[in-house]
């Protein structure tokens, strides 16, 4: 867009979310130019801060009548490249849509604007017996319209779900810029379930500007355990025995030596250093019960050569252990200049397959990898070390990331288990989906998204998006 054409459009906005709310100089656009994945990056030509629902009803008409492209953005922490402005564009962030509207927990839900901070809910509910069960690793800074829009999970999925299971209903403005309600806060409603469309469609087909999500009621008793592990063949096969066993945890999440390491460094929580693996596993639910579960599961753990089963010695202790696996990814900083995260399922008797071809893999390529996952649920995350500005370490890194979700594949998994698919997994959905399937998904995206103004060239290759084009309107970090 020419730089009269982005002051027009600026001084459009500006009149309809007032002067602060608006956002144009070249400068400010460098934080709006990639999410957590760093690897593409595109700068957007505005970036507008709606406060209402008729905010950005109104931002999305003036993009339709202009014919420019719009991406809705939470806080930014998307690991795909989901809220990336290919080729500009207006960026809509929600982060001033705010709100917890309403929490009724006589009928066990709440209603939230989209930039409500995961962890803002959790503590507003704090005490009331009440909690919000989705909890993304980053929760501490994810909106809950990110969280709807990319269908988070988290590490407690594996017992209560992923976010499409906590979603009642949403408000949302189509891409025409009419207002629409989907569900609400009723269960069950009749119809087809547009609700459950809409979560995990990646800011491609609405923007969503209210939600009403699910309360679960709090456990009444929870133990958490940390195993230690000598291999991370043992601790792989100890989560494949603890489930075959009919046991379900709430979480079931591990850590290699390389993300230990990392923790250490950064935080020095006492994890011990000459361990290959951990294991942080959770069981809740009725008081009776729970010490049974808890000496089963140090059973099958040592049976499988744990070192060490160690037993949250009450709330304070599960706390710092649960914020220990939570400030792991930042952790990596203190050891790489950047990384590649990765989002592969393989079923559960597969993970010690899929370590093993992890580190053969990425030694190969000549570049590291550590493992932090959802265990439980076969949820690999290995985390691919480069430094950005090396071109070639970073293409490496980038071909070992592949040929790790190639071999997820070959697996019988999945590219992708809750980051979604973005800008950066566009080329393995017509290896996941056939033409039919993905013709289906186009065409569902084209009855929400006509003029395909709404995040373009996201999600679906159909739409447009190929890697050749990519290499056009997207910038690689270190070219
Ligand atoms: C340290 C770290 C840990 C993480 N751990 C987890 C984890 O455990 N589980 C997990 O699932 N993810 C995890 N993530 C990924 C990320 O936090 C989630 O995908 C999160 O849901 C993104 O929320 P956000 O507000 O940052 O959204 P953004 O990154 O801003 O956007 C993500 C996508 O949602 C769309 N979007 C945002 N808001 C709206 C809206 N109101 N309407 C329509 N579309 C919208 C965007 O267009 C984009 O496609 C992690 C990321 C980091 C950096």
């Amino acid at each position: 867009m020419s730089i009269a054409g982005i002051s027009e459009l600026a001084a459009e906005l500006r009149r309809i979310v007032g002067p602060d709310g608006v956002l144009s100089a070249a400068g400010e656009m460098l934080v709006y130019e990639c999410d957590g994945f760093v690897v593409e990056k595109d700068t957007p030509d505005v970036v507008v801060f709606p406060r209402t629902t008729e905010h950005v009803r109104q931002i999305v008409l003036l993009c339709r009548r202009r014919q420019v492209p719009f991406v809705p953005r939470g806080a930014g922490t998307g690991l795909a490249g989901g809220s990336l402005p290919v080729g500009g564009g207006v960026l809509i962030v929600l982060t001033r849509m705010r709100e917890i509207v309403e929490i009724n927990l006589r009928d066990r839900y709440a209603v939230v604007q989209p930039g409500v901070v995961n962890v803002k809910l959790t503590e507003r509910l704090r005490g009331t017996g009440f909690h919000y069960a989705p909890d993304p690793s980053s929760q501490g800074s994810c909106t809950i319209g990110g969280n709807v829009a990319t269908n988070s999970g988290g590490p407690h999925t594996l017992k209560y779900g992923v976010t499409v299971n906590h979603v009642l209903g949403l408000e949302a403005v189509m891409a025409d810029g009419t207002v629409c309600e989907f569900g609400g806060p009723s269960e069950d409603l009749p119809g087809l379930d547009l609700t459950g469309a809409l979560v995990g469609s990646e800011g491609t087909l609405v923007v969503v500007t209210k939600v009403w999500v699910r309360l679960t009621r709090d456990a009444q008793s929870v133990r958490t355990m940390l195993g230690i592990f000598e291999s991370c063949d043992d601790a792989t096969a100890a989560i494949s025995d603890i489930i075959a066993a009919g046991i379900i945890p709430a979480a079931l999440e591990m850590m290699d030596h390389g993300i230990l390491e990392a923790l250490e460094q950064a935080f020095h929580f006492g994890f011990p250093l000459d361990a290959q693996a951990i294991l942080i596993i959770e069981v809740d639910g009725l008081e009776a019960g729970l010490d049974a579960q808890r000496e089963r599961i140090t059973a099958i753990c040592q049976a499988h050569h744990a070192r060490e089963v160690r037993h949250a010695n009450g709330p304070a202790e599960r706390i710092a252990l649960w914020k220990a696996r939570k400030q792991a990814f930042g952790a990596v900083g203190r050891i790489s200049p950047s990384y590649c995260t990765q989002d592969g399922v393989v079923p559960r008797t597969r993970l010690p397959h899929m370590l093993r071809k992890i580190t053969e893999i990425t030694a190969r390529h000549g570049v590291r990898a550590v493992n932090v996952f959802h265990a439980g649920d076969g949820n690999l995350h290995p985390i691919v070390l480069f430094d950005e500005k090396n071109a070639d370490e970073m293409r490496r890194a980038l071909d070992a990331s592949n040929e790790i979700l190639d071999e997820c594949l070959a697996c019988g998994g999945s590219v992708s288990g809750e980051h979604g698919i973005g800008i950066e997994k566009i080329d393995f959905m017509p290896k996941m989906f056939t033409a039919d399937d993905l013709d289906a998904m186009s065409r569902l995206r084209q009855a929400f998204n006509s003029e395909g103004l709404l995040s373009p060239k996201k999600m679906l290759p159909t739409a447009g998006a190929c890697s050749a084009e990519r290499s056009h309107p997207g910038r690689r970090a270190a070219v």
